[in-house]
Formats: C-alpha cells, sequence, structure tokens
C-alpha cells in the first residue's frame, strides 16, 4: 500500500524559508485536502515534492513507500508512482499531447505500449473527460484554456496510474461543468482505493464533488489545523481568518 509521508519539511526560495515544518501523510485509499489562504505556501509544497530546482530543502523528509523522493531525479518520482500536478504547466512547442503522454506513460511503465493499444486507451480517457479527439494534436499546454489544462492533468493522471497524486488548484479557472467533469475523474482515480490523493485548494468548492477524508489547514507555511471534511465546511462559513492568526502566532 502506498503511503506518502512528508516529515517536518523546511523549504526556501531565494533564501526566504517558506515551509516551516510541514507534516503531513497521504495513504493509498485517502483523499486529503490541503487549503489556505494565497501566499501560504502551497504550491511552494507541490513544487518542492516535484524537486524543482528553486526550491531548497533545508530540513525534513519526503518518503514515498519509506524511500527517500528528495534524492530522487524527476524521472524516478514520476516512475516511483508519484504525480505531481503544476498550477502553472509548462508550454513545450513542438510535442503534441500524445507524444508526450505516450513519453511519460512509457518512462513510468518501463515499456513503451503498443501504438494501437495506447491510441485505445488514450481515446477512451479522452472520451471520459469530455475531451475533443483532435486535442491529442495539439502542442503541450500552448495555447490551453484553464479548462484545456486542467483536463489534460487529469487525463494524465489516468494514463500514468501513479500511486500517489499531488494536485495542485485543480479546481482553479473551471467553469462549473468542467469542475465535475474534472472532479469525475479525481474520483475515478480514487476507485480502487489503491491510490491516494493531495488535493491542493484555496476554494472549497471542488470539495462538494470530491469529498476528502481529511482536511489541512495550511498558514504561513505549516498545518495549523486538521479535522475531516466538516473542517471545509467551517472555512466556507467562517474562511481562513482565524486559523491565519494561530499560524502567525505559532
Ligand atoms: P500559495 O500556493 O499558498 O498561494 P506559494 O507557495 O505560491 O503560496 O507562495 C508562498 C510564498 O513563497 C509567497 O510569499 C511567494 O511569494 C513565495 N514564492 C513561492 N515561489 C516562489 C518563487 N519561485 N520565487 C520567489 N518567491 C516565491
Ligand atoms: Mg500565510
Ligand atoms: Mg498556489
Amino acid at each position: 500500500m502506498a503511503t506518502l509521508e512528508i516529515r517536518d519539511l523546511h523549504v526556501s526560495v531565494e533564501d526566504k524559508e517558506i515551509l516551516r515544518g510541514v507534516d503531513l501523510n497521504v495513504r493509498a485509499g485517502e483523499t486529503h485536502a490541503l487549503m489556505g489562504p494565497n501566499g501560504s505556501g502551497k504550491s511552494t509544497l507541490a513544487y518542492a515534492i516535484a524537486g524543482h530546482p528553486k526550491y531548497d530543502i533545508t530540513g525534513g523528509e519526503v518518503l514515498l513507500d519509506g524511500e527517500s523522493v528528495l534524492e530522487m531525479t524527476v524521472d524516478e518520482r514520476a516512475r516511483a508512482g508519484l504525480f505531481l500536478a503544476m498550477q502553472y504547466p509548462v508550454e513545450v512547442p513542438g510535442v503534441s499531447v500524445s507524444n508526450f503522454l505516450r513519453t511519460a506513460v512509457t518512462a513510468v511503465r518501463g515499456e513503451a505500449p503498443k501504438l494501437r493499444d495506447f491510441a485505445k486507451e488514450m481515446r477512451g480517457a479522452m472520451a471520459d473527460l469530455q475531451i475533443d479527439p483532435a486535442f491529442a494534436q495539439r502542442n503541450l499546454n500552448e495555447g490551453f484554456s484553464g479548462g484545456e489544462k486542467k483536463r489534460h492533468e487529469i487525463l494524465q493522471l489516468e494514463m500514468l496510474k501513479p500511486k500517489v497524486a499531488v494536485l495542485d488548484e485543480t479546481d482553479s479557472g473551471l467553469d462549473i461543468d468542467a469542475l465535475k467533469v474534472v472532479s469525475e475523474g479525481v474520483n475515478r482515480f480514487r476507485e480502487g482505493g489503491e491510490t491516494g490523493v493531495l488535493l491542493i485548494t484555496h476554494y472549497t468548492r471542488i470539495l462538494r464533488y470530491v469529498k476528502p477524508d481529511y482536511v489541512h489547514v495550511f498558514s504561513a507555511g505549516r498545518v495549523v489545523e486538521e479535522g475531516g471534511s466538516e473542517l471545509a465546511d467551517l472555512l466556507e462559513s467562517e474562511g481562513y481568518e482565524k486559523f491565519t492568526k494561530a499560524g502567525a502566532s505559532g
């Protein structure tokens, strides 16, 4: 069973400490929502786990099934079963969605899928997400709308079948129909109960469709409150303010 363990993680960007001791465990079958105000360091956590070079790990550990993720290359992280959907995906001119997905699937599975099998699998996953088949030939992230970027993230999730997925602001910029399609995708991914999800979000609305088992409130670079899905309801009605104050004094 997959487990992602974040232990006392400290991260700095340009010598400024952003994460100040984050502890969080995500086990297979669990969905965790990490919620917090803008600038509290949520994306920094995602980038640090992803191995972005700008983010210096100054203390702590990130383990996937007991193996140190921080010592892995970005490719090794993906092969180990970690999926990280970034809030601002990069454009890759000249690489089509289809080529990108086949390369990613090959890297993660350790062998290239047969072209016909792959095409069939991709078409099925795209149909599930109500993505136009022509999308496969588009250049990666080039001119993608917010909704297309998010659907593409979930398409990757369905194709790569990671053990643990970290989704950063997967809900931002989506209209209600797209939000439902994306949420259904996340729910399909959770279905088997063998995968873990860390859903990072500022807003509570995606949590109406993707019910988290645990909610963590993030403020000033650390978790300041934890609870079940009722905590998201409390945040919706009362906002972050009382937790932000707790974070500032702690
Ligand atoms: P959130 O995702 O919760 O809105 P971020 O992790 O994006 O928060 O940002 C947390 C803090 O870290 C902010 O003060 C932000 O300015 C700073 N920060 C994050 N990434 C960078 C970066 N690449 N360069 C400089 N500062 C950064
Ligand atoms: Mg803050
Ligand atoms: Mg962010």
